[in-house]
């Protein structure tokens, strides 16, 4: 039988918008003493922006129509920039979402690739040394590329920012004051990671990593002998937030992010990770 504090504990969470989906996760979240993080759309807002378009401007209507197919934060900035250029709808003939490094697409004899720099590597595809200008800045900045091959080449390239969430300090402040590590795990490059990892405070960051192996970086934390939680929010989180001691979505996360958590954070603020972790000592305290 589920004792009547642990049922205490979780009505008041659920009044403050923490939802639990086990009563045994408050016992795995008192051991918890690494916290891992994804980036985008996790400690950043989760709308970036295009800031810089670079190269051919024939391609809006393709890039427009092909991201269009995609949930996911940067294909929303990709749409919204060439929407406002008047993109319009095209016929293609295939379409296929490559998690963690973009999208591909073909019309007739011509095939695109939209996506990271070591999804064009992957893909041999050349790179003018004009976008490697482009490349230098942006990254300096932190900001994440978004290249556009047609066919062997890419002919255009977008640099896209996102803004760091306001409590996002705070919260990673937070953490490291209850004695827990804290991590950046994301897919984009390193440079944008490591611009963020810094201004928050971030003690380790592990970046380019593959949806697929996110959950890998968690095993190995854990077979440091760490009890993990990871926050996120995306498709590509799933399977890090079902390997982690505790997984954490948040509400504003997509489905499968939030049906692989055992904690949701329905208003998807990050002070409520926090929280969860005062909460959940509150209700033990009172079972012991
Ligand atoms: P994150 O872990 O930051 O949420 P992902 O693993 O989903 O990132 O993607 C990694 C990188 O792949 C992105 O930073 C971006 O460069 C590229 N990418 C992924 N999806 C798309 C897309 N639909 N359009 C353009 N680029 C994409
Ligand atoms: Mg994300």
């Amino acid at each position: 039988a589920t004792p009547l504090s642990v049922l205490v504990g979780t009505s008041n969470a659920a009044k403050m918008g923490i939802l639990y989906k086990a009563g045994d996760v408050f016992e795995r979240i008192q051991k918890v003493d690494a916290i891992c993080f994804d980036k985008t759309g996790t400690l950043t807002v989760g709308k970036p922006q295009v800031l810089t378009w670079l190269g051919d401007t024939d391609v809006f209507d393709i890039v427009w129509t092909l991201e269009r197919e995609v949930v996911h934060p940067i294909a929303y900035a990709m749409v919204e920039y060439t929407a406002a250029q008047d993109a319009k709808a095209i016929t293609f003939d295939n379409f296929k979402e490559v998690a963690g490094y973009g999208i591909e697409g073909s019309i007739g004899d011509e095939q695109y690739l939209i996506g990271s720099l070591k999804y064009m590597n992957k893909e041999n595809k050349t790179i003018a040394p004009k976008f490697v200008e482009l490349q230098e800045a942006s990254l300096e900045k932190g900001h994440t590329l978004v290249y556009i091959a047609k066919n062997d080449a890419v002919v255009a390239m977008a640099a896209v920012s996102d803004e760091i969430k306001p409590n996002a300090k705070a919260t990673i402040e937070k953490m490291k004051k209850r004695g827990i590590t804290t991590y950046m795990i994301t897919g984009d490059n390193e440079k944008a990671a490591h611009t963020v990892a810094i201004e928050l405070g971030i003690d380790h960051v592990y970046a380019g990593v593959l949806p697929t192996e996110k959950a890998d970086y968690i095993k190995k934390i854990q077979a440091e002998g760490k009890q993990v939680a990871f926050v996120g929010d995306g498709v590509n989180d799933a399977p890090a937030l079902v390997v982690a001691d505790l997984g954490i979505a948040l509400g504003s996360g997509t489905d499968v992010a939030i049906s692989a958590a055992d904690v949701t954070l329905v208003n998807s603020d990050l002070d409520s990770v926090d929280k969860a972790l005062q909460l959940s000592q509150a209700t033990l305290r009172n079972i012991y």
